[in-house]
């Protein structure tokens, strides 16, 4: 379950981010992870649960966005959602695609005081 190590690295980032902005409490943390990372957002979301307590996120609101994933397909010179990473051009139904979008797994936004 890499979620577990996904969401210790999220915590690392919110101590950074306290350290470097000097804020003592998170309220809110809002996650990007992208429909086609590798990263379950229900596994997420138990993980942040379970590590908040005694942190600075201790009472924090999780929010999870999920970007679609995007893709450009060279013979065709556009832009085409994609909904798995080796899914076919819906155009040309040619596989030389290029992902650009979902597979994101960041911190987008956080709310601190
Ligand atoms: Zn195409």
């Amino acid at each position: 379950m890499h979620e577990m190590s996904l969401t210790e690295g999220v915590f690392r980032i919110l101590d950074d981010q306290a350290a470097s902005q000097g804020f003592a409490r998170v309220k809110a943390v809002v996650l990007e992870i992208g429909e086609l990372s590798q990263v379950d957002p229900e596994s997420m979301r138990f993980c942040f649960e379970a590590i908040k307590g005694g942190t600075i996120a201790e009472g924090a609101v999780l929010e999870i966005l999920r970007p679609p994933g995007r893709a450009f397909c060279l013979p065709c010179g556009v832009e085409v959602a994609v909904a798995q990473r080796y899914d076919a051009c819906p155009h040309c139904g040619g596989h030389q695609l290029q992902v650009i979008g979902g597979e994101e797994m960041r911190v987008k936004e956080m709310e601190v005081e």
